[in-house]
């Protein structure tokens, strides 16, 4: 008998997450060639993980079956994909495509129609759990599109978490841009409580204390406050622009679908406006930093 042919994997943007997951892979056993923009990165990443580097996105896709995407968002997916000399114009038909990226749920649809006239599938697996459960292959991955490539898709995801079948292509990005609207009105939520709370005389670490053994308990008082926030690193690996993209998503989503969401609708505003006095760079745990500036002009009477 001879031996299954192995499914060769090509991995596209090794930044903070891309960089665990496509490891994940590797050490599973699979065969991965990255690519990223940045081609020290890609190259160093290569050489750490056990992958071989391409050149450039259509040589990625020459070198694949399976082509994974972790970049941005859905746009710089959509350029990597299908712009001039991109993975599409190396991908053989019958080859799949998995954008494990945040993107625009409306957007991941266009996206799988396009490859689709090329003979490639698409699936959409957004992931939630940050670097920290990127390193340990436990991400929650958010599978959406056709029921028989979301299965082909599966032991390859499986590498790199629990996989949770959404439903038709898109519905795991609309899921993701959802989960990340909660996760960050939590945040806010707890960072305006505890600059309130300190503002009153109470110690931060009490403050976090009695939230997490208490109904505000949440993702952000459990795994960010103490951890990124009271330290003084604002250092989880997700940046605040990406943060805002996503909640840009969940408010359009909303827009296109006609539901009035009030408090998204402001939680749209307080974060876009955060990204733009931060900067580039900031991380998204310091939206704390963001509202305390906020606490100082007003006490100014700016
Ligand atoms: P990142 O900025 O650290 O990494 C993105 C990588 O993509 C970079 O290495 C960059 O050089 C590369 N890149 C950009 N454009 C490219 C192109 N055209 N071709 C090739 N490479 C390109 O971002 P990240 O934090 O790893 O996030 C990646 C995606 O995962 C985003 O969509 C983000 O919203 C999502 N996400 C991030 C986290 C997190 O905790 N960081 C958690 C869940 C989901």
């Amino acid at each position: 008998m001879s031996e299954p042919k192995t499914t060769r994997i090509g991995f596209i943007g090794v930044g903070n997450m891309g960089r665990p997951m496509a490891a994940r892979l590797a050490k599973a056993g699979h065969a991965v060639t990255v690519f990223d923009r940045n081609g020290a990165l890609a190259a160093a990443v290569a050489a750490d993980i056990g992958a071989a580097a391409a050149s450039d996105a259509a040589a990625l896709g020459t070198a694949s079956d399976v082509v994974i995407t972790m970049l941005p968002n859905g746009k710089i997916v959509q350029q990597a994909l299908l712009g001039k000399d991109g993975v599409a114009a190396g991908l053989a038909a019958g080859a799949l495509v998995v954008d494990m990226s945040s993107s625009y749920p409306l957007g991941t649809q266009d996206l799988g129609r396009a490859l689709a006239e090329r003979g490639i599938g698409l699936v959409d697996a957004p992931v939630s759990g940050g670097v920290r459960r990127a390193v340990c292959g436990n991400l929650a991955i958010m599978a959406g599109g056709d029921a028989a490539q979301v299965a082909a898709a599966r032991p390859i995801l499986e590498a790199m978490g629990r996989v949770f079948p959404t439903g038709p292509l898109g519905s795991g990005h609309a899921l993701k841009a959802l989960n990340n609207y909660v996760s960050a009105a939590g945040l806010a939520a707890a960072a305006e409580a505890l600059l309130i709370g300190q503002r009153f005389g109470l110690d931060g670490e009490t403050i976090v204390q009695v939230l997490n053994a208490s109904t505000g308990r949440n993702n952000a008082t459990e795994n960010k406050l103490t951890q990124f926030v009271l330290s003084g690193s604002f250092g989880s690996g997700f940046s605040l622009d990406l943060m805002a993209k996503d909640l840009r998503a969940a408010g359009d989503l909303a827009g296109d679908l006609d539901v009035p969401a009030p408090l998204l609708r402001r939680s749209v505003e307080l974060w876009n406006q955060a990204e733009k006095t931060l900067g580039p760079g900031a991380d998204h745990t310091a939206i704390y930093r963001y509202l305390s500036t906020l606490d100082r002009e007003t006490d100014h009477g700016a």
